[in-house]
């Protein structure tokens, strides 16, 4: 994760401690998200749900709103839980394509993104050709 000293375990336990406060009547799984900023500084999120479905948010992209919200542009990783709602986690929960697509739009392709100690990908090899139009990168904006 570049040359930032924090851990793979410690991020997941991050995320772990975000996945806690999921809102998540509807589905019953719930997500939590602990993004790296190039920084050093860590921007956790959850899922929050709502009754029409559409306006519902995943814990990745929680996690970059409140990064973006405190100026941060640059980012070197996120770690991402989820599961039964108040049961430990079973399996990888993998980032699903909208948050692949706003990753894509935030961050480089080796953008780590952690699913367990022994399981990570780069943003490129989640989401090998995301949507882009040729617009300058969010570090330019
Ligand atoms: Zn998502």
């Amino acid at each position: 994760m570049n040359n930032i000293k924090i851990s793979k375990r410690d991020l997941l336990a991050m995320a772990e401690e975000a996945r806690k406060n999921s809102y998540s009547p509807y589905s019953g799984i719930s997500v939590g998200a602990a993004l790296l900023a190039k920084s050093g500084r860590v921007y956790l999120g959850t899922n929050v749900e709502n009754v029409a479905y559409s306006p519902s948010l995943c814990a990745e992209r929680c996690a970059f709103g409140t990064a973006v919200t405190s100026g941060e542009r640059g980012f070197s990783a996120i770690a991402v839980v989820g599961g039964k709602r108040g049961e430990p986690r079973e399996k990888l929960f993998s980032p699903c394509g909208v948050c692949r697509q706003v990753m894509g739009e935030m961050c480089d392709g080796d953008f780590e993104i952690i699913l367990s100690e022994d399981n990570s990908f780069t943003l490129s090899e989640l989401l090998p050709i995301g949507f882009d139009y040729g617009k300058t990168k969010n570090e330019d904006v």
